[in-house]
């Protein structure tokens, strides 16, 4: 094992670009480098797999049939997601980008109508919004790469949006207290993506539960590994009914795991058209078990995460973000902050990557693999970020698959350290 040791100390006081040629030099081999890909995705579970077989065996592979009496896997998803979350009913649909569109589209809104969104997310949550013909109105972040509450009540008054569509971008939840205060009194519905944080709570509740809506991903690289899926949770009858409808039930409503009653499905079932959103059968059965097991897998997570940031600590350039007391997280990764100049800082990307360790940064010029940020979206009214641009100009973020040992995480720290270090 490269463990730091005489030479990780000696290395450290070397320049960035000794690090990048470390690898032709025999004099360096001996640095820590973690011999493992931070890109792997754990293999599924063995029961996720048998699930997913009996399913391909069976040829049922839609999540409607006129065969199902027992319920299919995607209605046994939504009825386990419904309880998870303590929700009257979830809808599971295609993928998380499909949820969120489906939420604000079974709310009434369309073209012309503004959506608030914080400017710290994804692609696909700008784009549900766009996907629904209506304008994004993006909100600063702070330095803890929460949501900006001044930046947020300056867009309720001043843009007068009808939701806003708030992300936990990277498991970074915001004062929910005051953004549900500040929801009610504007009038304004709040819907949360919460594609990084299936499991996180805020005063013990989870989020996807502040506002009319909370949607979630089953992407590869999420808590839960369907490929692609996402699910929409929430208590409202007619935002159930509606998003059921449009993910394109085929009149077979009643097969869902938490369908609404008759009379409210039909109040809808005319005027909704069918975008064919659906999850399939194999995508369920691969979540479904997965579901089983997400506390322990969130609290290793949990260890891999608090061991990594507790190895940067003391970092001169390096700041991590500070979590809300009331937050309990589900880290899938870590992000910190450099703050040096843009070429300084690749460099010591750099010098990582040779040793295993490959850090995205949003920083960027160009983006590169998850890592776009507002200005990189032409299809956004986008302007300057007093704060958040600040922030992401320096943001790096680590991915953390979750069957690291506790050594993986600190050959990462000492490879982290060695290049940040002076
Ligand atoms: C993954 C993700 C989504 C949804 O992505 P899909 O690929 O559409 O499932 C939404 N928001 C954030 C912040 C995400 O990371």
């Amino acid at each position: 094992m490269q463990r730091t040791g005489p030479r990780f100390l000696n290395l450290a006081c070397l320049p960035a670009q000794v690090f990048m040629k470390a690898e032709a030099h025999p004099a360096f081999m001996h640095g820590p480098r973690l011999r493992r890909a931070l890109t792997s995705v754990p293999p599924l579970p063995k029961d996720a797999l048998e699930a997913a077989a009996s399913v391909l065996a069976s040829g049922h592979l839609f999540r409607y049939g006129e065969h199902a009496a027992e319920g299919t896997w995607v209605a046994r998803l939504e009825r386990a997601f419904a309880e998870h979350l303590g929700a009257r009913f979830a809808v599971a649909v295609n993928s998380g980008g499909s949820a969120i569109h489906l939420a604000m589209r079974s709310l009434g809104l369309g073209q012309g109508d503004v959506v608030a969104m914080n400017a710290f997310t994804l692609a696909p949550v700008p784009g549900a919004v766009e996907h629904l013909g209506a304008t994004v109105a993006l909100v600063d972040i702070d330095e803890d790469l929460r949501c900006d509450l001044d930046d947020l009540k300056r867009c309720f008054v001043e843009q007068r949006p009808k939701a806003f569509l708030l992300s936990h971008m990277r498991g970074h939840v915001a004062d929910m207290d005051a953004i549900v205060a500040m929801c009610t009194a504007h009038d304004v519905a709040l819907i949360e993506d919460c594609a990084h944080t299936l499991g996180a709570t805020y005063d013990g509740k989870p989020t996807g539960r502040f506002g009319i809506a909370g949607c979630f991903s089953l992407q590869t690289w999420k808590q839960i590994n369907a490929g692609e899926g996402g699910i929409l949770v929430t208590d409202d009858e007619d935002l159930a009914a509606r998003a059921i409808l449009a993910s394109g039930a085929y009149m077979l409503h009643a097969q869902h795991g938490t369908p609404p009653s008759e009379d409210v499905v039909q109040r809808w079932a005319a005027s909704t058209p069918n975008l064919s959103m659906r999850l399939n059968e194999v995508a369920a059965a691969v979540a479904l078990p997965q579901l089983a097991t997400l506390e322990e897998r969130n609290a290793r997570w949990r260890t891999i995460h608090d061991r990594f940031a507790a190895g940067l600590a003391n970092l001169p350039d390096l700041r991590l973000p500070v979590t809300l007391p009331k937050v309990l997280p589900a880290p899938t990764s870590l992000q910190f902050v450099a703050d040096l100049p843009a070429e300084v800082l690749q460099e010591k990307l750099d010098a990582c990557a040779e040793r295993g360790v490959p850090i995205k940064w949003f920083g960027r010029p160009t983006p590169l693999g998850f890592t776009s940020v507002h200005r990189h979206w032409g299809y956004v009214p986008t302007r300057p970020l007093p704060k958040g641009d600040a922030v992401l100009a320096g943001l790096c973020d680590v991915r953390l698959p979750g069957d690291l040992s506790d050594e993986d995480v600190d050959t990462i720290v000492a490879v982290v350290r060695l290049a940040f270090g002076h």
